[in-house]
């Protein structure tokens, strides 16, 4: 078959050396999805999920029982008082602004002690001026950068946490920066720490590409809310839309009042028909992120082997599913993601081209044939045309159509001439 689909025996068998040193490495994978297999189930048990959850409501929504009650699954899950999980919610950054505009009021200071946050956020925010951000309200932000060896700077975080400080904001996954990604068991160190400081301030965690890669979540260290995209890891590629806010009660119920209405709040909001896929894919999302973790450390190996600087490394441990690989040329970068492409159940046939996009200060060329538009927790890679030449690197609903992404970005990068394997 690899033959049919333009896989050479060079590369196949190149593959087939990497993919033997990895079987302890997939077996940790395996078992860490085994349990978060089981947390779900037992979610859904605990909380009666039946058919007629699968049932949409419409009009209002008054009494959506599915949507109540996977509302209640999340909460399970994540070991939090409450969860607001909604189709209205559009992606990760919505979920995030709803997160901080409903805890915030003008006055009051958002702080980061684990530097910039993500992209989009600097436009929420305000520290990219943007219409309607939080600067424009009032509300001021602060942020510590980690020290030069990943590690948090106690010192200046002391200092910059202060009375007006309502809210502090932890990323967990590195996003497109190149500090590490955080260990749920880090996180858990900063939050106590924090709450030495000032033990009522809210914690925040971005939670976006984290879930389910470890056997905890930052909820269970004590973040008062976790957020993220159901188009990446918890929608388990079935979800076609949505976000989630998972935390303590009082906090989700003012997000839901930034929602839809104050004194609405978590009553209203039809779920229309997308439950099934809510919970199919929330079911799915524990191997579904199995998949993509073997992926990234497949092409880590992949890669590193063939002289390329790769972050994470091959060895390290992985705390979210991004891949980064430093390819060195924009050649290597454009045959990197038109092999991903080709390589695609959906959109095979069309070849990715670099473009000025939006919002970034160079051209980008994206690889995604998704079935969801932009679903991130699909194989899909980009990689920004300047150097270092980075491709960033995620997802594969199953590990075999990881793999063959991935044989097939060296395939094309073989092909052009831009690697000797
Ligand atoms: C993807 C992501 C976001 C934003 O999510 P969108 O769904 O793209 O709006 C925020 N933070 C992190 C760390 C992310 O990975």
């Amino acid at each position: 078959m690899y033959r049919e689909l333009g896989i050479s025996e060079l590369v196949e068998t190149f593959g087939t050396k990497i993919e033997e040193k990895l079987t302890n490495r997939f077996q940790k994978i395996d078992d860490v999805a085994e349990y978060n297999q089981l947390k779900v189930i037992k979610a859904m048990q605990d909380n009666k999920v039946n058919v007629s959850c699968f049932q949409s409501a419409s009009g209002y929504g008054y009494d959506d029982v599915g949507r109540d009650t996977l509302e209640k699954v999340y909460a399970s899950i994540f070991h939090t008082e409450d969860a607001l999980v909604r189709p209205m919610i559009a992606c990760g950054t919505h979920a995030l602004n709803i997160a901080l505009s409903a805890n915030l009021r003008p006055g009051d200071e958002l702080f980061s002690p684990v530097g910039k946050p993500y992209d989009t956020l600097e436009g929420v925010i305000g520290i990219r001026k943007e219409e309607g951000s939080l600067a424009e309200y009032g509300i001021t932000y602060r942020q510590v950068d980690l020290l030069e060896s990943g590690d948090f700077d106690y010192e200046n975080i002391k200092k910059s946490i202060h009375e007006k400080t309502k809210m502090i904001t932890i990323q967990r996954s590195k996003g497109y920066q190149t500090r590490p990604t955080l260990s749920v068991q880090k996180i858990g160190e900063l939050i106590s720490f924090i709450r030495t400081i000032k033990s009522d301030v809210i914690i925040m965690v971005d939670n976006c590409y984290g879930e389910f890669v470890e056997n905890i979540e930052p909820s269970d260290v004590g973040a008062d809310l976790v957020v993220g995209s159901l188009i990446k890891n918890p929608g388990g590629g079935l979800a076609p839309i949505g976000g989630y806010i998972a935390g303590k009660e009082k906090y989700v119920r003012a997000c839901a009042y930034r929602l839809s209405a104050p004194g609405l709040g978590k009553e209203v909001g039809a779920s229309l028909s997308v439950m099934q896929s809510f919970y199919q894919g929330l079911f799915l999302a524990p191997t579904v992120v199995a998949s993509a973790l073997k992926g990234a450390i497949y092409a880590a190996n992949i890669y590193e082997a063939l002289g390329f600087s790769v972050y994470p490394n091959g060895r390290e441990d992985r705390f979210d599913i991004i891949q980064a690989v430093t390819l060195n040329s924009p050649e290597r970068v454009i045959a990197f993601c038109k092999g991903i492409q080709a390589a695609a159940p959906v959109d095979s046939y069309v070849s990715p081209e670099p473009w000025p996009m939006p919002g970034y200060d160079s051209d980008v060329i994206m690889a995604a044939g998704a079935f969801v538009q932009g679903s991130s927790i699909e194989l899909s890679a980009d990689g920004p045309i300047k150097p270092p030449y980075n491709v960033y690197f995620q997802g594969g609903l199953t590990w075999p159509h990881a793999k063959f992404g991935i044989l097939m970005s060296l395939e094309y990068l073989h092909r052009g001439g831009l690697v000797s394997i």
